[in-house]
C-alpha cells in the first residue's frame, strides 16, 4: 500500500492560478505551473476552467488528481479576518465563512473561494485546507493591531490591522533562526518581504508583534504599484478637489502608485538600469522606496527592543544588493553593519550578508510560501 504524502498547493489569484505539487516525504517539488489571463483574451474563460487546466497539466505529467498518493490540497486564502487565525480544514461552513469575508478583500477572496469550490468538486473525498495570509499576524497585540479611530465604527466595520504575506513572514522568520543556528523562540527578527507587493514584520521569539500592512495590503512600504503609507487626508482631497470616485482612488493608490507612479516602472531591475543612465525619476523612486524601508527598520527596532536579525526576502529582497545596501547604510549605531562583498555575491540559498562584527545579523532568506502552505496542509490533513 502506498502512503499518501503529496500535497497540491493552489494559489488562485484574480487572473491566474499557480500550483505546486510537493512530496512531503522528502520535500521534492514534483510539478509546478501557472495558468494565466483568466477571463482575458487568449486565456481560459474562468477559474473553473483554469483549475481543470491544472488538473490536465498534472495528468499529463503522470501526476493526476486521482492519484492515491495525493494526501490533501492546500489553498492560499488572502483574508481570514478575525475568524481564521490558523490554517483550517475546509468544510461547507468554512467556505461560507470565507465568503462572508469578501467585503474585506473584494479583489482576492472571491478567486480563492472559486479555487476551493472547484478543487472540492474534483476531489470531494480529499482533505482540503485553507491557509490564510493574515493568520501569522493574528498574534499582534491590540496596541499594534488597533487604529486610533472611533472604536464603535472600527468594530462595526471590522477595521483593524490584519497584515498579509503571513506565510512568507512565518517561513522566513523560522528559516532565519535556523540560519543563525537558534530556535525561533530565541530570536527577534525584522522580516522585509520585498516583492511586487512589500511588507515588513517584527517577529519576537517566533511570534509576530507588528506588521506594516493593515486592513488591506495597501498600507506600509512603497511597493511596485501601491503607495504604501500616505496621509488619509490625500483620499478626501482627491475626492473633494480632484472629483475622483472611491473606485478611482482605489485604483490610483493600488495600481498606479508606488515605484510605477513615481517613475513609470515597477520592476527594480529596470529602475536600477535607468539610475545607471542618470535618470532622475528612477533615482527618486529608489530613494523614496529606501527611505520608507529605513523608517520601518527603525520603527520595528523600537518595537522589538532587541533585534537579532534583519532578513531580506522575495524578488527585490533576494536579488537587489543595492536596495539591501541602501536600506541599512550608516546604521552602525543600531548595531547593523553590512559586509559589502558578501552582499554583492549573487547566490540562491539563505545566507548572511552582515559583517562579522555586526551585532545584528543581516540575512538574505529566499521565501517559500508554497512549502509553508504544503506543510500546514499536510499537518492538518493528518500527515
Ligand atoms: P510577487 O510579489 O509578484 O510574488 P516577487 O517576489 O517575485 O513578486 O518579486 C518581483 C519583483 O522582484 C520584480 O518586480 C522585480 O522588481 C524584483 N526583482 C526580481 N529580480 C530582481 C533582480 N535581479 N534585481 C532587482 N529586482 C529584482
Amino acid at each position: 500500500m502506498t502512503t499518501a504524502t503529496r500535497v497540491l498547493v493552489l494559489n488562485s489569484g484574480s487572473s491566474s492560478v499557480k500550483y505546486q505539487l510537493v512530496d512531503m516525504a522528502d520535500g521534492t517539488r514534483l510539478a509546478s505551473g501557472l495558468v494565466e489571463r483568466i477571463g482575458e483574451e487568449g486565456g481560459v474563460a474562468d477559474h473553473a476552467e483554469a483549475l481543470r487546466q491544472v488538473a490536465r497539466d498534472l495528468t499529463g505529467k503522470g501526476l493526476g488528481l486521482d492519484s492515491p498518493e495525493l494526501a490533501a490540497v492546500g489553498h492560499r486564502v488572502v483574508h481570514g479576518g478575525t475568524r481564521f487565525t490558523e490554517p483550517t480544514l475546509i468544510t461547507d461552513e468554512v467556505v461560507a465563512e470565507i465568503e462572508e469575508l469578501v467585503p474585506l478583500a473584494p479583489l482576492h477572496n472571491p478567486a480563492n473561494i472559486t479555487g476551493i469550490k472547484v478543487a472540492r468538486e474534483l476531489r470531494p473525498d480529499l482533505p482540503q485546507v485553507a491557509v490564510f495570509d493574515t493568520a501569522f499576524h493574528a498574534t499582534l497585540p491590540e496596541a499594534a493591531a488597533r487604529y486610533a479611530i472611533d472604536a464603535a465604527t472600527a468594530d462595526r466595520y471590522g477595521i483593524r490591522r490584519y497584515g498579509f504575506h503571513g506565510t512568507s513572514h512565518a517561513y522566513v522568520s523560522r528559516a532565519t533562526a535556523a540560519l543563525l543556528g537558534k530556535e525561533p523562540a530565541d530570536v527577534n527578527v525584522i522580516v522585509l518581504h520585498l516583492g511586487n507587493g512589500a511588507s515588513a514584520s517584527a517577529v519576537q521569539g517566533g511570534v509576530c508583534v507588528d506588521t506594516s500592512m493593515g486592513l488591506t495590503p495597501l498600507e506600509g512600504l512603497v511597493m511596485g504599484t501601491r503607495s504604501g503609507d500616505i496621509d488619509p487626508g490625500v483620499v478626501f482631497h482627491l475626492e473633494r478637489v480632484g472629483g475622483l470616485s472611491a473606485d478611482e482612488i482605489d485604483t490610483l493608490l493600488n495600481k498606479r502608485s508606488g515605484l510605477l507612479g513615481l517613475c513609470g516602472a515597477n520592476d527594480m531591475r529596470e529602475i536600477g538600469r535607468r539610475m545607471g543612465e542618470g535618470d532622475a525619476d528612477a533615482r527618486l523612486a529608489f530613494d523614496v522606496y529606501v527611505h520608507r524601508l529605513r523608517r520601518y527598520i527603525g520603527a520595528f527596532t523600537a518595537v522589538l527592543g532587541r533585534v537579532d536579525a534583519i532578513a531580506f526576502t522575495a524578488g527585490v529582497g533576494e536579488n537587489s544588493a543595492s536596495v539591501r545596501a541602501a536600506a541599512v547604510r550608516d546604521l552602525e549605531a543600531l548595531g547593523i553593519e553590512l559586509d559589502p562583498v558578501h552582499n554583492a555575491v549573487r547566490a540562491s540559498g539563505a545566507r548572511l550578508v552582515s559583517a562579522a562584527s555586526s551585532r545584528v545579523a543581516v540575512a538574505v532568506v529566499p521565501t517559500d510560501e508554497e512549502w509553508e502552505i504544503a506543510r500546514d496542509t499536510y499537518r492538518l490533513a493528518g500527515g
